[in-house]
């Protein structure tokens, strides 16, 4: 038998489809493949979420501070009688999985902030602020707002969630994550999350009170002062304008049916 080569024929190098169609399938492709990563990046820290229930993360998180923090003597009075009114404060959220602990960062600058495993830093700065004890008790119950919808954890970014979300299941310590103050500080939170944090803090202060006199008097009195806000530029640069939340929280007050009228109590220092 006689082997006759075949010209292979011509063409052959080039697809039947049309380059137009190929590209287009390409980017079609590429477009939903990333959308698929965008849209498994915004549920991973829901995921984690429910991975790391609060219990985990009260334990994880016992005596942890973050490394940059600079705090005041342990027996500051300041420091007592914020951790007692937190205390009280947190004795109206039945199921509270945290033992919550205060810190008193040793800055001018006004600020509050959730951190995890339920620490509350406020700064020397909010403490010069404060005028009554009703004051306090709203700041600190609006932080109490974001320890229950977990807000202080969706703050810490994918990154830092993912981290603990390994610590958590192979039993490391979160030393190895190296959280600092920056990290949490330097992200604001939605506006939803904020306002569901001011009616949780509003509500512990009515059951504390009886009333809710004076939970917003601290930002009456930032909104006074158009000149110098550079004391507490840094409150207002991850909670809402002062403005719109004496506004909110009076409309709260007045939806619930909340005494607005009340004995104003003085702070114990
Ligand atoms: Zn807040």
């Amino acid at each position: 038998m006689k082997f006759i080569p075949k010209k292979p024929r011509e063409g052959i190098n080039v697809s039947d489809v049309h380059p137009l169609v190929e590209a287009g399938t390409l980017v079609v492709g590429l477009t939903a493949i990333f959308a698929i990563i965008a849209l498994a990046l915004i549920f991973i820290i829901e995921i984690a979420l429910y991975f790391v229930p609060a219990e985990a993360e009260a334990k994880l998180f016992s005596g942890w501070l973050p490394e940059d923090l600079v705090t005041v003597s342990p027996a500051d009075e300041r420091l007592y009688q914020t951790q007692l009114l937190v205390d009280r404060l947190a004795s109206h959220w039945a199921e509270a999985p945290y033992e919550f602990r205060v810190e008193i960062d040793d800055s001018d600058l006004s600020n509050a902030m959730a951190l995890p495993g339920g620490l509350i830093i406020v700064t020397q700065g909010l403490l010069d602020q404060v005028e009554s004890e009703n004051e306090l008790a709203f700041v600190l119950g609006h932080e109490l707002g974001h320890f229950r919808n977990r807000d202080h954890l969706r703050a810490l970014g994918r990154g830092i969630m993912i981290s603990l979300f390994f610590a958590v299941l192979t039993g490391n310590d979160v030393a190895g994550l190296g959280i600092k103050t920056a990290d949490i500080t330097l992200r604001g939170f939605s506006r939803e999350q904020e306002s569901r944090a001011d009616e949780f803090g509003l509500a512990v202060v009515y059951a504390e009170y009886g009333h809710v006199n004076q939970a917003s008097r601290l930002f009456e009195r930032w909104q006074a002062t158009n000149g110098d806000a550079s004391r507490f530029v840094s409150y207002l640069s991850t909670h809402p304008e002062a403005g719109d939340r004496v506004a909110n929280l009076r409309a709260i007050a007045l939806r619930d049916g909340w005494e607005t009228e009340g004995e104003i109590t003085g702070l114990s220092w």
